[in-house]
C-alpha cells in the first residue's frame, strides 16, 4: 500500500492526464469522505477502503491498482491488446483501458472458447497462476464432433501424449466423459490450443469449448456471458 499523489493515482487509473485530474480536483469533483480534495498534490493513503471513501464526479473510485477480475468470456472476442476485432477489454469500462499498470488476461482463451477468464494488473499474481511449476488445474467442457472411442481417458492420463510439432510430452490430464460427445478435461499446462489439439491427437474434433473452473474457482452460475466481477480474497484463495 503506502501513499501516492492524488493526480498520479487518478491519472494512472485512467481518469485523464495529470493536468486534467488537477482541473477536476480544483473544480471540487474529487471528494474524500464527502469533502472536496482541491489540491492534486495531496498524498492519498492506498487503503482498501479508498474506493468506498473517494468519489470522482459523484461516483465511487474505480478499483485500486492490484485488482483482479473474473470475466465470463463469450465466444467471438479475442484475448489480446493488439489484434483487431472485438477484444475482451471492450467488455470492461473504457477508462480501464487507460490504466497503468495495464490490466491483462491471465493466460488466454481462444476467440471461439467461452468461460472463466481472469484479468489482473498484478504481475506477481499473474505469474503465480500461469507458472507451470504451480500446476493450477484448468477444467474445460468440450463438445466433440464424434463419439468418444473409450481409450482417450487412459491416453490423456498416461502423460505421454505428444502433440504435433512439439518435442515434450503433455503432463497427465483427467478426462470425464459426460455423454458420447461431451467431456470434461482438466489440464495443468497451457500450451497453444492445447485442448483442441489433444482431441485432434485422438482422432476427434472440438466443436465448442468452455472453461468452467481454474484451480478450485468455479465460473459463478449467475455470471452471464460478457459480464465480469471483481475478485475478493476468497476467490483468489480458491485458485491455489
Ligand atoms: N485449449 C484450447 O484449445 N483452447 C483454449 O481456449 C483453451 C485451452
Amino acid at each position: 500500500s503506502g501513499s501516492v499523489r492524488l493526480d498520479k493515482l487518478l491519472a494512472n487509473m485512467g481518469y485523464g492526464s495529470r493536468r486534467e485530474v488537477q482541473a477536476l480536483a480544483r473544480a471540487g469533483a474529487i471528494t474524500l469522505d464527502g469533502a472536496p480534495v482541491p489540491k492534486a498534490d495531496t498524498r492519498i493513503a492506498l487503503t482498501p477502503d479508498l474506493p468506498a471513501r473517494m468519489q470522482v464526479d459523484g461516483r465511487p473510485l474505480d478499483p485500486l491498482p492490484g485488482m483482479a477480475l473474473m470475466l465470463h468470456k463469450p465466444t467471438g472476442v479475442t484475448c489480446s491488446h493488439k489484434e483487431t476485432g472485438e477484444l475482451v477489454y471492450s467488455l470492461l469500462p473504457s477508462r480501464w483501458r487507460m490504466r497503468e499498470p495495464p490490466l491483462s488476461t491471465v493466460g488466454r482463451l481462444d476467440k471461439e472458447t467461452s468461460g472463466l477468464l481472469l484479468l489482473t494488473d498484478d504481475g506477481d499474481l499473474l505469474h503465480r497462476i500461469i507458472s507451470p511449476r504451480r500446476h493450477v488445474a484448468k477444467r474445460y467442457v468440450a463438445t466433440l464432433a464424434r463419439p468418444l472411442r473409450g481409450d482417450e481417458g487412459a491416453i490423456f492420463a498416461a502423460g505421454e501424449l505428444m502433440l504435433e510439432g512439439e518435442d515434450k510430452p503433455l503432463a497427465p490430464a483427467v478426462l470425464e466423459p459426460l455423454s458420447p460427445t461431451l467431456a470434461r478435461l482438466t489440464i495443468t499446462e497451457g500450451r497453444y490450443h492445447q485442448v483442441r489439439r489433444m482431441f485432434a491427437a485422438v482422432g476427434n474434433h472440438v466443436e465448442a469449448l468452455h472453461r468452467d473452473r481454474i484451480g478450485g474457482l468455479d465460473l459463478p452460475a449467475d455470471l452471464a456471458p460478457g459480464r465480469y466481477r471483481l475478485m475478493g480474497a476468497e476467490d483468489l484463495a480458491a485458485i491455489f
